[in-house]
């Protein structure tokens, strides 16, 4: 099977309702072979004043109701499905993932914005019983919600699609206008999806500028962001380094920040290993471990350790490597020569270190360009790189521990805090896990990796600040007033 992009996506930026290009462009490459599959402008901080300055202009015109937003959000929905093939092909092309898993992607990003159109409809207020203190009996409040205004929605490389599509499909729904900023490597997916966005917004009328998008350096548009009043919100999905130099120049903008992890997993001696070790490897090597909630330390029971470790090496070696075109594939190319090295040098320095390779450990060569074989590793302590450092890439690292005392501890001996996996069939162990592991999710019977679109998703520590899952974010993206009547004033 080969991989259909139809010819070069040169494509432009969207600002103001134009599709404009830029002095400098930038080439977009296939991971898999390094061959170029399009490019995109380079924006300038000028460009991105325009795109906030027309989101801004836009947002104070709008008068879309939550129905005609439902709509807006439903069209492009619709528009996205219609393209799913096509799409799917161009996350391919630009991320390098397997195409079955550019599929589930394009999928998940349709849903997402059904999803976040029917929360249009759900911005509720409250009644506030004011009679509850002495002497507001003839007082009546209610809280009301309200968009902010124009939300910024920054996104990295690993789903270029359904990460862009959770900022601004609730952003949308809220009644906000909105500036995307996609990943300099992988920014073709974002077009296509403000190209559904734009043709879905002139379906409802919606006026030019509601719907923005800019490319280029992170750095310039980036600071253009922070720089300008106009943007009420920044929602941003990336590394941790970048989240904190945001959080520390924002000021009084609202701040969503999903960063990075290096979630654990615990397998106790009562589970299936078996079934525990197939979940693990997927959980690990998915989007060849390019996933923020990866399976990247597994802790065990050591009295199941080399059951499990057996059983790793099964679900590994049953995986297939190569192609990202062909269909059977399940790990292919890292996004870039960058994320590849990262992880070769991490797991040749954890060898280095005296853990064993119980297998995979090959990388490039006859596998393919920045391809990194599912790999198991035993024998590894806290401190190895593999088991301290963010990973990803995918590498399944496992650590024993003697008592529940110590899994939980290990758990826990990490910067990050973004999800954790435990298998047991003791609901006490589970409960314990739930309450003492310092991370924003903890998935009993399943792994770290575990998310719906539309339940609450984002970290602690520095794996961020706020949540993500559609009526979530969608609470980070409007503001509640209180509206206060006194009754008997002309009396
Ligand atoms: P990254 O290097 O931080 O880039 C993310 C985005 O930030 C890109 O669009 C990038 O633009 C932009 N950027 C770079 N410098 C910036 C600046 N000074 N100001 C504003 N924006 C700037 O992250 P990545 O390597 O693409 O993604 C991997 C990281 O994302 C991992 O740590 C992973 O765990 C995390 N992640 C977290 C979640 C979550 O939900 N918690 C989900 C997915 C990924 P350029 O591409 O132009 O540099």
């Amino acid at each position: 099977m080969s991989l259909e992009v139809a010819s070069r996506l040169d494509k432009q930026m969207l600002i103001d309702g134009e599709w404009v290009d830029a002095d400098d462009r930038t080439d977009v490459s296939y991971p898999y072979d390094g061959s170029t599959v399009g490019s995109v402008p380079v924006a300038s901080a000028e460009q991105v004043n325009e795109a906030i300055e027309a989101a801004d202009r836009a947002y104070q015109e709008s008068t879309l109701s939550a129905y005609e937003r439902y709509e807006l959000l439903t069209a492009a929905a619709d528009r996205l499905e219609e393209r799913a093939d096509e799409v799917s092909n161009v996350v391919t092309s630009e991320q390098g993932k397997p195409l079955s898993e550019s599929r589930t992607e394009v999928d998940r990003a349709v849903q997402t914005l059904r999803l976040s159109g029917e929360e249009a409809k759900r911005m509720f207020g409250e009644y506030v019983p004011m009679d509850g203190q002495k002497g507001f009996a003839k007082d009546h409040c209610f809280t009301q919600r309200e968009p902010l205004g124009v939300v910024a929605a920054i996104t990295p490389f690993n789903f270029p699609l359904n990460l862009m599509v959770h900022k601004v499909g609730p952003a949308l729904a809220a009644g906000n206008a909105v500036v995307g900023k996609p990943a300099s490597n992988t920014p073709l997916s974002s077009i296509v999806l403000f190209e559904c966005l734009a043709e879905a917004a002139e379906e409802v009328d919606a006026p030019d500028g509601l719907v923005n998008v800019v490319t280029g350096s992170g750095s310039t548009v980036g600071d253009a962001i922070l720089d300008h009043e106009a943007v009420e919100a920044i929602s941003f999905t990336g590394s941790t380094d970048v989240g904190k130099y945001l959080a520390n120049n924002s000021g009084m903008k609202e701040l969503t920040l999903e960063l990075g992890g290096n979630d654990p997993t615990i397998v106790w001696d009562d589970t299936d290993i078996e079934q525990a070790a197939e979940q693990l490897v997927g959980g690990a090597c998915s989007n060849a471990g390019q996933v923020c909630n990866s399976v990247e330390r597994v802790l065990v029971h050591e009295t199941v350790e080399d059951e499990l470790v057996d059983a790793l090496v099964d679900a590994a070696e049953s995986l297939t490597v190569g192609d990202p075109t062909d269909d059977e594939t399940d790990v292919a190319s890292m996004v870039d020569d960058d994320q590849f090295q990262t992880v070769v040098d991490l797991f040749e320095a954890t060898v280095e270190q005296g853990a064993t390779v119980e297998y995979g450990g090959n990388y490039g060569g006859d596998l393919g360009e920045r391809v990194f074989e599912p790999t198991v590793l035993s024998g590894v302590t806290p401190e190895m790189p593999a088991a301290s450092e963010e990973v990803f890439g995918p590498l399944v690292p496992v650590i024993p521990v003697s008592d529940f005392d110590e899994a939980i501890e290990e758990a826990n001996n990490t910067n990050y805090g973004l999800e954790a996996g435990l298998f047991t069939q003791d609901i006490d162990r589970g409960k314990r896990a739930a309450d003492e592991i310092d991370a924003g999710g903890v998935n009993i019977n399943t792994v770290s990796g575990f998310r719906a679109d539309h339940m609450p998703y984002g970290g602690f520590k520095d794996s961020g600040v706020g949540k993500e899952g559609i009526k979530y974010a969608l609470d980070h993206f409007s503001r509640e007033k209180l509206v206060g009547f006194h009754q008997g004033f002309n009396a």
